[in-house]
């Protein structure tokens, strides 16, 4: 007899954080996905400094293990020239092994290793896909596949991104402040330098800049920062826009450039995000993942994809108006803050009437620049 298949077959490519999360949900609503990956292990190589805000680990349907934590952050340094701040926010985020924090996510799935999908064929109930490791059918394929992802090339998702270059070094040295992370802006607030803390006597040194080697060598000189490098890590970070679904294809995490763009943090998002696309799955109606992710996310994304814009391209002395004006405005961001919602800052400080002076700063730069007046015109 022929066997019948209770529920369609679904393949993520990808077994990243966020590929390894959906088949965690999946499997949570009873389906058996079957994942993808082209590397011989889940987690390696990393590419990522590892801080995630506290509710990676209590805001989920599916708990996350906290075995991968390894510092507890309390608040940050924030420097930019020779002017600084300091935010404090008790236990606002974690450090986590990367790897680690793959892998847990990764147990109990059917991963299969070193299968990198190479071209897909649309037919009639779904798709082919051709690996290395041979053809598989799906009905239903998801691309958890990252910054460069292939299953957005190869489908043609219409997207409008940017690759960040990112880059750290893993640095043997003990640092005063273990519960602080420090963030040296190159330009306010797209454009930095980090240092975090491990707590083991390791610190994290990392940028994501447009000359990556070149400003994290100069970071380290300008802080006297020296010690043995462990491990490098590089990667690029998917900022801008990307439709989510096609047909019974979709995109997932940094596929799908599910992306703070204002810090480049993609953990938190793309957990919240295949939290939305499995029960779009769930509920047979995958359009549903498209809308219920814009009122939670794609909102908050393109107004920060608009600050991000006007940071990158408006006058340094706007900037350090900017700069100024949120230091003074520290204990504010303090209370009004959210790790994951960064327009709660700027709906709170633009609520001031003592904002305006900044925000009439703000406009003459962007008056002054037709490139971001066109930007601010197109919206998105
Ligand atoms: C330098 C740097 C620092 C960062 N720091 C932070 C941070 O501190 N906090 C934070 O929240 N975010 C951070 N991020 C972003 C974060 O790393 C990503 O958002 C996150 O890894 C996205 O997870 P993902 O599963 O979507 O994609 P990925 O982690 O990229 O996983 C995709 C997986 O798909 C596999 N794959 C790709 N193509 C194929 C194929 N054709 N076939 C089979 N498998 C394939 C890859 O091998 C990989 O395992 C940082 C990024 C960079 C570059």
């Amino acid at each position: 007899m022929k066997k019948i298949e209770k529920f369609p077959k679904i393949i993520i490519v990808g077994a990243g954080p966020i590929g390894c999360y959906l088949g965690q949900m999946l499997k949570h609503y009873g389906f058996n996905p079957l994942l993808f990956e082209e590397h011989k292990e889940v987690g390696l190589p990393v590419s990522c400094a590892g801080i995630v805000g506290k509710d990676v680990f209590s805001a989920t349907v599916i708990p996350i293990s906290k075995q991968s934590i390894l510092n507890v952050i309390d608040g940050a340094k924030i420097n930019f020239n020779d002017s600084a701040f300091l935010l404090k926010r008790p236990s606002v985020a974690y450090i986590v092994d990367r790897a680690a924090f793959d892998k847990n996510l990764s147990l109990g799935l059917d991963i299969q290793f070193e299968t990198r999908l190479e071209d897909i064929k649309k037919e009639e109930n779904g798709y082919l896909l051709k690996t290395t490791k041979g053809e598989y059918f799906a009905e239903i394929l998801i691309g958890a596949d990252g910054p460069y992802s292939r299953v957005r090339k190869l489908l043609g998702f219409n997207s409008n991104l940017t690759l960040y270059k990112g880059l750290q070094y893993r640095i043997k040295k003990e640092v005063p402040d273990k519960d602080r992370v420090q963030v040296n802006y190159i330009k306010p607030f797209s454009f930095f330098n980090w240092l975090i803390p491990e707590g083991n006597g390791i610190v994290r040194i990392g940028t994501i800049s447009n000359k990556p080697i070149f400003e994290l060598e100069k970071f380290m000189e300008e802080n006297g920062i020296k010690g043995e490098i462990i491990e490098k890590n590089a990667g690029p970070v998917p900022i801008g826009t990307c439709d989510l679904v096609k047909e019974n294809a979709a995109l997932v995490g940094d596929a799908a450039c599910q992306v703070k763009p204002i810090t480049a943090g993609g953990i938190f998002y793309g957990i919240k995000s295949a939290e939305i696309l499995a029960k779009a799955i769930k509920n047979e109606n995958l359009k549903n993942y498209e809308q219920e992710w814009e009122e939670s996310f794609g909102k908050e994304i393109s107004l920060c994809l608009l600050i991000r814009y006007v940071m990158e391209n408006i006058d340094n002395k706007v900037l350090k108006k900017v700069f100024e004006y949120i230091k003074e405005n520290a204990p504010l961001i303090e209370k009004m803050g959210d790790f994951e919602n960064h327009s709660s800052v700027l709906w709170s400080l633009v609520a001031n009437p003592r904002t305006y002076p900044t925000i009439g700063s703000v406009f003459m730069g962007v008056m002054k620049n037709p490139k971001i007046l066109m930007r601010l015109l197109r919206r998105r």
